[in-house]
């Protein structure tokens, strides 16, 4: 079969299936009519709620008014996550978003801060945060936009949201729909496959009908119903990795600060999210379940909220992994149907993001002829690749051993790429990003240095500033920061100034 794609299906009506329909409605509405389908009766998985920076690009795509959008979804910034007690019970960091202080011409800044901290010249490793806009202004609770000067101290500060997936999909939806996207209430019963090629044709619904297309987008959440199910792409586990398999979320009233970032918190097999919005706090707790039983997680979460439950707990179950191929044939697993990893560095609506834009970059024809297929599969394996390593460095490097849990994290051998990254660090604070992948060198010793790994030494060219000028030029940025940050409005009133959710839209 030839010819250009004249009909995309999407299966499936949460955040993937949504945000595919937005932007294809976007970049190719004019040429291809998409029609998206979703039941009512099973629903969505209804969390999601932490984004990174990189959503704010998708906003733009979209053309997104973004101070209407965080009032419309219940939203709040996001300045980075705060990790409590993942070294050890009692210890905290930022991993902040946004760059950390400023390199010389000749030296990066991660390492004139080993070197600073290497000869006892400062504080210790969590002083980190002190050079990151993002991290002052989340610690003293304020929020601003970055300022576009780059000699600006707030040109190294980004954020990203919280919002309420529910509406942040029904905004979507109604972006969509005037746009073009038809939408289809119903279940999907059967699906029909061309003889030959074993193409997707059409999917069959409860009533009778048959929705066809060239394309078919499969966002139908953990059930993989065209990628999984019926073109049977085998699921790549790595659980071996990243042990916890179950989530428990309970929202709450808020009570106190609207924080500006997510908390984690580490706990006996596994962590907990705290996720601020304006009409309350979403909370949740990822466990391994082969380390604690449904009613104990629930116990933990429960006695931790710092306001009044709201609704009833929704217990999820999830493995860490992805398709083997996220394209096969003339179906694509986008979102939850292509693979999942964890919510600790809330990347998965980010994985849907990207998935979408190596989509549009490598849009088949009707054949989905093979070059454009396995480049959008290298890359999309890669991607999901990298983002595990990140997260097993947070359960690898820590000083817990204090349950079966955390002992068994000690004791798991890395995957190479991951080690590599890890004993490149530790000798003289080397980073690198490789093949463009999402986490930034930042980002890394962010993470690293919070986990507890500090590098044996410094590179040479550190050596090169004498301590007294080492030491005057990092406190003069640290103040610079402090004082830009000191400026800054309150979060909450940032909010409501310009962003607060419309009275009808509190519940
Ligand atoms: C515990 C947990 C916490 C998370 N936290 C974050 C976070 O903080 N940040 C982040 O970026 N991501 C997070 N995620 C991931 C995020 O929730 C998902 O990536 C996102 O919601 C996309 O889900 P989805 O659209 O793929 O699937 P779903 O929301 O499950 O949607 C599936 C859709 O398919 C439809 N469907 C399924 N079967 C059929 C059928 N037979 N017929 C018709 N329709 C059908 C359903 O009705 C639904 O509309 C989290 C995930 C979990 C499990």
């Amino acid at each position: 079969m030839s010819g250009p794609i004249e009909r995309v299906v999407i299966v499936g009506g949460g955040t993937a299936g949504w945000m595919s329909a937005a932007a294809i409605a976007r970049l190719l509405g004019r040429t291809v009519a998409v029609t998206l389908v979703e039941s009512d009766a099973i629903g969505t998985v209804g969390v999601g709620e932490a984004t990174i920076p990189t959503i704010r690009d998708f906003n733009r795509l979209l053309g997104i008014d973004e101070e209407a959008f965080v009032g419309k979804t219940q939203g709040s910034f996001k300045l980075g996550i705060e990790f409590v007690d993942w070294l050890r019970p009692g210890h905290r960091y930022i991993h902040p978003f946004g760059t950390l202080g400023r390199d010389t011409q000749t030296i990066r800044f991660s390492q004139l801060w080993l070197k600073l901290v290497q000869e006892k010249a400062d504080a210790a490793e969590d002083a980190l945060g002190a050079y990151s806009a993002s991290a002052i202004a989340a610690r003293l609770g304020r929020f601003g936009r970055p300022e576009a000067n780059p000699n600006h101290p707030l040109s190294t500060l980004s954020y990203a949201f919280h919002f309420d997936a529910g509406l942040y999909a029904r905004y979507l939806r109604t972006w969509s729909e005037a746009r073009g996207v038809g939408r289809v209430e119903g279940r999907i019963v059967a699906v029909d496959r061309g003889g030959e090629s074993g193409f997707v044709r059409g999917v069959r619904l409860e009533d009778g009908s048959t929705i066809s297309g060239d394309l078919f987008l499969d966002c139908s959440g953990f059930r993989s119903l065209l990628l999984g199910e019926t073109m049977g792409e085998p699921f790549v586990d790595w659980s071996h990795w990243l042990p916890c398999d179950r989530a428990i979320a309970l929202p709450c009233a808020s009570a106190g600060d609207l924080l500006p970032y997510t908390r984690s918190t580490a706990d006996a097999a596994g962590w907990r999210w705290r996720i601020p919005l304006q009409h309350r706090t979403g909370n949740g707790y990822v466990y391994s379940s082969a380390h604690l039983g449904d009613d104990e997680a629930h116990r933990r979460l429960f006695d931790t909220l710092d306001g009044a439950p709201q609704g009833e707990p929704r217990q999820l179950r999830f493995r860490a992994g992805h398709r083997r191929n996220l394209w096969s044939g003339n179906v694509i697993g986008i979102g939850l149907a292509g693979g999942f990893l964890e919510p600790l560095e809330s990347t998965s609506i980010h994985l849907i993001q990207t998935a979408i834009s190596r989509l549009m970059l490598l849009f088949p024809d009707k054949s989905c002829a093979g070059p454009e297929r396995v480049e959008f599969n290298r890359q999309s394996v890669l991607e999901y690749a990298q983002i595990r390593d990140f997260l097993i460095l947070h359960y690898k490097a820590t000083e817990r051993r204090d349950t079966e849990f955390w002992q068994q994290c000690a004791a798991m051998t890395l995957p190479d790429s991951l080690r590599h990254k890890i004993d490149l660090f530790r000798s003289k604070g080397r980073l690198f990003r490789f093949q463009e992948e999402l986490f930034s060198e930042d980002s890394w010793l962010a993470v690293l240095i919070g986990q507890g790994i500090m590098p044996a030494g410094h590179d040479a060219v550190a050596d090169t500033l004498s301590a007294a000028e080492l030491r005057a030029q990092m406190t003069g940025l640290r103040q610079a920061l402090h004082r830009a940050v000191e400026a800054l409005p309150r979060h909450a009133d940032f909010i409501a100034r310009c962003c607060a959710a419309p009275r009808s839209a509190v519940s």
